[in-house]
């Protein structure tokens, strides 16, 4: 569902992702590991089109995302093409960025109505689904000023989902988070990454909950995977000294 192909990118000097191939199943769930600054976060904001590639290609579904075709010539993608793309792409945020001055149905409901053009009763009845998935029923009228960090993320989770992405992207969702709160976030993901099929990668630095919720675990380091398998394989069997020293770290 989602191919890298010898994809770079650089912000000026800084060589951030260097010739990355990577290649995720439909439905796999992945959790992306590795040192501050290894490029992990910029991957999931080239795949949501908030950053551009500088090199190589990325496939969705075996179309290009930063290209497209026109008049028979390969060109950069217009605005137009990376809008149809990432409309099968969710994604969530360190930071929840929520509506303040929308309640918590009201922030699901909204992109479902702007984006897809549904009624509003489809928008709220989907809403109200996903308020259950993510276990905030209750908190539904609630503006996020009158959430807990963990509840806003929450909300920002099931807003995401009520989008029906093929893919979802989570950026370490827990770490603005006050630790007390991390646990009932992470909760919320292993369930999704359990019930759904849903392609989805995940950036963290949670390990205990990156082995619960991968298939598959990729180890960057300098824009590059050093290492990738199972859970297993990197947590308890890693073969390269480089993970052996920074899962170390965890311990
Ligand atoms: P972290 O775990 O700290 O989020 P990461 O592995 O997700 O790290 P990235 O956020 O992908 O790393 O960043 C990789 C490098 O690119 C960092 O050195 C970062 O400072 C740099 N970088 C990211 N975005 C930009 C930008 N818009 N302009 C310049 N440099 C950037």
């Amino acid at each position: 569902i989602i191919e890298f192909q010898d994809v770079s990118k650089s912000f000026g000097s800084l060589q951030v992702l260097d010739d990355l191939n990577m290649h995720v199943v439909p439905g796999e769930k992945l959790a992306l590991i590795g040192p501050s600054g290894s490029g992990k976060t910029t991957i999931l904001r080239i795949l949501m089109t908030l950053e551009d590639i500088s090199a190589g290609e990325i496939l969705l579904d075996g179309e290009p995302l930063w290209h497209e075709m026109r008049g028979g010539k390969r060109v950069r993608a217009s605005e137009h093409h990376l809008r149809k793309m990432r409309d099968g792409v969710g994604m969530v945020f360190q930071q929840f960025n929520l509506f303040p001055h929308l309640t918590a149905t009201e922030n699901i409901e909204q992109p479902q109505v702007l984006t897809h053009r549904k009624s509003k009763a489809a928008a709220r009845e989907k809403a109200a689904e996903m308020l259950s998935v993510v276990g905030l029923v209750d908190k539904r009228d609630h503006y996020p000023h009158q959430l807990s960090g963990g509840q806003q993320q929450r909300v920002a989770i099931a807003r995401a989902l009520a989008m029906d992405p093929k893919i979802m992207l989570f950026d370490e969702v827990t770490s603005a988070l006050d630790p007390e709160l991390v646990e009932e976030v992470l909760n919320v993901l292993r369930k999704l990454a359990e019930e759904t099929d849903t392609t989805m990668l995940t950036v963290t630095h949670e390990m205990n909950f990156a082995r619960d919720f991968a298939d598959r675990v990729l180890f960057f380091e300098k824009g590059k995977i050093v290492e990738a398998g199972s859970p297993e394989d990197i947590f308890t069997n890693p073969k390269e000294e480089r993970t052996r020293s920074f899962l170390r770290k965890f311990l």
